[in-house]
């Protein structure tokens, strides 16, 4: 008998996983290797200024300091290194945006995400086109998901925490409690499928490129922990499963015009769906009516800021009977 069955083992249930474990909890995680998973084109990106009036995200300060807590730990423990520090210059789109920079910079708030500009010219030697010059922000990470997924998965086999299967509703018997995390295939899932989620496919190029630099304009070139660049994103919410797509490569380059890739090759080309919610914050704790079945998803386009944050209180839930924050509690919908 195990204490916890976690359903999928992207990155929000290899976390959930080691949050569990590091309690001293017996956990088996069940993966069927299903196709589209977000994770599985996730670039990694830990931003703390977002969108185009450079928000910093709900409770990002939090999330900062437990990523680098949890990853560290990971680090540490499994002998590698999958989290750095990757300053991105924010190629500013309009006359407004840099001056919401500007005003920022005035902001004591601020000083933790902002590291100065670069001006136009300084891009001009590199090739690249930033007309209205740039900010950099300080305090951006970026995880090589692969690199974790990977080291967590041979860890769990090692420690005969591992199952390559689908969840099966015999796999009830094996343990009290079950925790979902299977990003967008909860649509298919019997007791958690009515909840507001709202799945978005992205896609994403990868390139060679002589840039070094992390680069954002609201779609990103940034470096890989290969030999190669990402290039993305894109949204879709209608064809979820399509797989990458021509349409999803024009639109990747038209966006990332601050570079001319015309005459570049671009070995990879990945479709994977976020699990999107309609209000935006994860959906996480219990199911209202079976006791024993647990949701940790919903995490949107965002999981490598907000997954350990959530794995934390997850955690501190079903172990001490804290309470979950309201923002990402399951019975907001109730
Ligand atoms: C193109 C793109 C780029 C992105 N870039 C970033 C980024 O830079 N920064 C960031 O923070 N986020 C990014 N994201 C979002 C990020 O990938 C997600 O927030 C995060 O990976 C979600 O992880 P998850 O574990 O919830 O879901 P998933 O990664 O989808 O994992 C679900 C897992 O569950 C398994 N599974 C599902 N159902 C079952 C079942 N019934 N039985 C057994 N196994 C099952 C699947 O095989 C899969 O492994 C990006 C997403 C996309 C699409």
């Amino acid at each position: 008998m195990t204490d916890f069955i976690i359903v999928g083992h992207g990155l929000a249930g290899s976390v959930m996983a080691h949050y569990l474990i590091a309690r001293g909890q017996k956990v088996t995680v069940i993966d069927a290797g299903l196709a589209h998973s977000a994770s599985s084109v996730s670039v990694g990106l830990v931003n703390p200024l977002i969108g185009p009036k450079l928000n910093p995200p709900f409770m990002i300060t939090e999330c900062l300091i437990e990523n680098e807590l949890f990853f560290r730990q990971c680090e540490r423990a499994w002998g590698s290194n999958f989290y750095r520090s990757i300053p991105l210059h924010r190629l500013f789109i309009s006359e407004k945006q840099k001056d919401t920079w500007n005003e920022m910079e005035k902001n004591s708030d601020f000083i933790q995400f902002q590291d100065g500009q670069w001006s136009t010219a300084h891009y001009e030697e590199m090739g690249i086109q930033a007309p209205l010059g740039a900010g950099i922000t300080k305090n951006a990470w970026q995880l090589d998901v692969p690199s974790f997924l990977q080291a967590s998965k041979d860890y769990l086999i090692a420690n005969k925490a591992w199952k390559n299967s689908a969840f099966q509703e015999e796999n009830k018997q094996d343990s009290p409690k079950i925790i979902f995390c299977e990003g967008f295939r909860v649509l298919e899932n019997p007791w958690f499928k009515y909840l507001p989620f709202a799945p978005a496919r992205g896609e994403v190029l990868t390139v060679q490129s002589e840039i070094d630099l992390a680069l954002s304009n609201g779609s990103w070139h940034l470096p890989g922990f290969e030999d190669y660049a990402y290039l993305g994103s894109t949204w879709d919410h209608q064809n979820l499963v399509s797989g990458p797509t021509e349409k999803g490569k024009k639109e990747i380059l038209r966006k990332c015009d601050f570079v001319d890739f015309s005459k570049k090759d671009f070995p990879q080309h990945l479709s994977g769906v976020r699990s999107g919610t309609k209000d935006r914050h994860p959906i996480i704790g219990v199911h209202p009516n079976h006791k024993n079945l647990f949701l940790f998803n919903g995490f949107g386009s965002r999981g490598t800021s907000t997954i350990p944050h959530y794995a934390k209180k997850m955690t501190d839930f079903l172990l001490d009977d804290r309470t979950l924050p309201s923002e990402a509690n399951l019975n907001r919908f109730e």
